[in-house]
């Protein structure tokens, strides 16, 4: 049977092909100073990602989104669904961050801290190179005959492409229960736990078919990060850039009057979207690097310069001076920065509890001979992780009594109560503007709670 997949090599630089079936895109191996750097990066994230659910916190997991009771713990700090006003500034400040950061040098997240970047290239790609050898025996392999050493290879390569993916799942399932639930989880039969079975096991078929066979489609098709970085970027910015004055007209290395680019297509071999660079910047660009470290090493060979492919921005390509700190970096790193520190502020400010008074549904108020009464309720919710007694303090105008009387209020962790009551004014002590005023406390932490007493003043 003959291959299913086209590769790369004659085809216009693209994982599309003109017909619109896909390239699959075999990138070669490279080495060189980028790539090292992307090594360490990956190394650095890939722990990060994989150990932060087991890293405790002032006795809780590092980040544990508990989903189920809108609990959110973040870096020993505790977090409920009345917090999540919060998430607004730390979104524009990251947001704005990221903006910030691809202003001055494009898609740099893309191409070094990506989830999608770092794990294909820094797991899956390495073991498909171990398993299957590099891009020139993948590709002859691939165009090749189902044999027993292409079926071996894929089956294992699979096979270890699906134990990654079940156990990337599953720490990811750890985010939203905690490890020490994940384990219980995993050690009991699937139906105790259908709904994180399902998850799970829905998350790595998710991660298996990204991973063995979309790949670079994700960053192409799907991210709108990418589609959205020609409104970020401008003329002064940093991108994976080829020199044309100083490659064109391409030609053989020894060829009179031509530039220094020899036309070899390393830069097009290592690129993992199978793009051209020589094309110019395009939207497939996820600012990888890896056809600057294949450059080089070409250059390196040809005792020429290294840098016809570099970081550098349009202007400067052109010898024009290049600005670095301009207006829309200011901008986007002020809105990036204002973003973060409101978000600092106000979470380091939180009240631990959060009390309200309400007025009950139903009647507004009720009359007798004796009494005007008002049906309300505390609404009270204790943020903390431990128990908490909230002393309630009376502080109304003369003549509103509570019935019954309520001295404390007791909650267990994260805890959100309603507590009702009512406040009764005699009717020869109602008067317009009566207030009724409360201070619910504990060690120091205070909130005050008002509400007017409402019904008809005198008799009628
Ligand atoms: S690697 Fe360098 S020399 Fe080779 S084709 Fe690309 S730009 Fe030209
Ligand atoms: S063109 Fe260069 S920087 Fe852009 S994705 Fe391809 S190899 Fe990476």
């Amino acid at each position: 049977m003959g291959p299913r997949l086209k590769v790369i090599d004659n085809a216009p630089a693209s994982s599309i092909a003109k017909d619109g079936r896909r390239n699959f895109v075999h990138p070669a191996d490279v080495s060189g100073k980028f790539t090292r750097i992307r090594r360490v990066v990956f190394a650095v994230l890939i722990g990060i990602y994989l150990a932060t659910p087991f890293i405790q916190v002032g006795g809780k997991p590092m980040v544990f989104l508990d989903v189920a009771h809108r609990r959110f713990h973040l870096f020993g700090a505790s977090f409920n669904a009345h917090d999540f006003w919060l998430v607004f500034f730390l979104v524009t400040g990251v947001g704005f961050g990221l903006i910030f950061l691809t202003t001055l040098f494009g898609r740099v997240w893309c191409g070094y801290a990506c989830p999608q970047t770092v794990f294909l290239e820094g797991v899956y790609r390495r073991v498909e190179r171990l398993v299957e050898g590099n891009r020139n025996e993948r590709i002859r392999r691939n165009q090749g005959p189902w044999n027993f050493d292409k079926i071996w290879r894929k089956t294992v390569k699979l096979a270890i492409f699906a134990a990654i993916s079940v156990g990337l799942a599953h720490v990811f399932l750890a985010y939203f229960v905690s490890f020490p639930s994940m384990w219980t989880m995993v050690t009991s039969p699937p139906n105790e736990n259908l709904e994180a079975f399902v998850w799970t096991t829905a998350f790595a078929g998710v991660t298996f078919f990204n991973f063995a066979w979309f790949r670079e489609q994700v960053c192409l098709i799907i991210c709108p990060y990418g589609r959205l970085q020609s409104v970020m970027t401008d003329r002064d910015t940093f991108n994976v850039a080829y020199d044309v004055k100083r490659g064109e007209p391409r030609g053989k290395a020894k060829e009179e009057g031509v530039g220094d680019c020899v036309d070899c297509r390393r830069c097009v071999q290592v690129c993992p979207t199978g793009i051209d660079i020589r094309n110019g910047l395009q939207l497939d660009c996820v600012g990888c690097a890896s056809c600057i470290d294949a450059c080089d090493e070409v250059m390196d060979k040809l005792g020429r310069p290294r840098g016809l492919i570099r970081y550098d921005s349009p202007n400067g390509l052109e010898g024009k001076k290049r600005r670095f700190l301009r207006p829309r970096v200011w901008v986007y790193g002020a809105f990036g920065l204002l973003g973060l520190v409101v978000a600092s502020i106000a979470t380091s400010q939180r009240v631990p509890f959060e009390a309200h008074i309400l007025r009950t549904a139903g009647a507004v108020f009720v009359v007798s001979d004796e009494a005007v009464r008002n049906p309300v309720r505390f609404h009270v919710v204790n943020k903390r992780d431990e128990p908490i007694v909230l002393k309630v303090e009376d502080r109304s105008d003369p003549g509103v009594e509570r019935d019954p009387v309520i001295e404390e209020i007791r909650l267990a962790p994260g805890e959100s109560r309603y507590v009702a009551f009512m406040l009764v004014v005699k009717r020869e002590a109602m008067r317009p503007g009566l207030r009724a005023r409360y201070t619910l406390s504990r060690e120091g932490e205070r909130a005050n709670v008002e509400i007017p007493v409402l019904g008809p003043v005198g008799r009628e």
